[in-house]
């Protein structure tokens, strides 16, 4: 019941976030105007913007002009409303699930913005590392080791990201995904850095194929742009955050049994 409450509050939270992701790199207020189409400019009622619902109910395109909206409106709700379930399943309902999922939906505002626009704000950064401390705080307490493994973590997490960086002088990784990960690696143990990073190459490396693959089959000799790293750096960075200890001990004895 509880989930079903929280993933309700996850999709509500989701169609907030997509108006940040539309209209804070834009410069323009999450407040005012109310919501309309970015294309017609007429003001949508309220059972326009019921989360994925509406999506489905208006086939994707708007209710006045017909243009199609984008499917990532609802895929962000969605997301939302799983970050939102997984954020207590894994800490319980407390204040760190709520500074998880918060961490979270962070992730996923970088990743969407990245990918559209192939920049990330500082200040999201800034407010991730903030946000990410806060949650190591509110599970591991505080004290001056804890402190000192915070910053570790950071580092840890940033040392391979940071070498290629340094290496290729920003041409194959940017300033920007090397700071993602300074922000998210906070708090993490030596596996949870490396799962991170595990991950976040592994997604990327699969991408990439499934690119080439999906190019090659419809013949497009198009040349592949750069492809923005934060969206699966901060995949790498969320399963991480819940998971990476568990995944750590899981290699672990798939080793040794063999
Ligand atoms: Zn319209």
């Amino acid at each position: 019941m509880i989930e079903a409450i929280v993933g309700m509050l996850g999709l509500v939270i989701g169609s907030f976030l997509n108006v940040c992701i539309y209209r804070l790199p834009r410069g323009e207020s999450i407040i005012f105007p109310s919501s309309h189409c970015p294309n017609c400019g007429k003001a949508l009622k309220w059972y326009d913007l019921i989360p994925v619902l509406s999506f489905i109910i208006l086939r994707g395109k708007c209710r006045y002009c017909k243009n199609p909206i984008s499917p990532l409106y609802p895929a962000v709700e969605i997301l939302c409303c799983f970050l939102a379930i997984a954020s207590i399943k894994v800490v319980g309902l407390n204040v760190s699930a709520f500074l998880l999922f918060v961490v979270g939906c962070l992730l996923l505002y970088i990743s969407i913005v990245d990918f559209k626009t192939y920049e990330m704000s500082v200040g999201s950064i800034l407010l991730l590392a903030i946000l990410k401390l806060m949650f190591e705080v509110s599970i591991k307490g505080i004290s001056k080791s804890s402190i000192l493994y915070m910053v570790l973590g950071s580092i840890l997490n940033t040392l391979l990201v940071g070498l290629i960086y340094a290496v290729s002088r920003g041409v194959a990784m940017g300033l920007g995904d090397v700071l993602l990960l300074m922000a998210g690696g906070v708090g993490f143990s030596v596996r949870q850095a490396i799962v991170c990073n595990f991950i976040a190459f592994t997604v990327a490396f699969i991408y990439v194929l499934a690119l080439k693959l999906n190019q090659i089959i419809l013949r497009r000799n198009r040349k592949v742009r750069e492809i923005p790293f934060g969206p699966f750096l901060s995949i790498g960075i969320f399963i991480s955050t819940i998971a990476g200890e568990t995944i750590a001990d899981f290699y672990y004895q798939l080793i040794l049994v063999r």
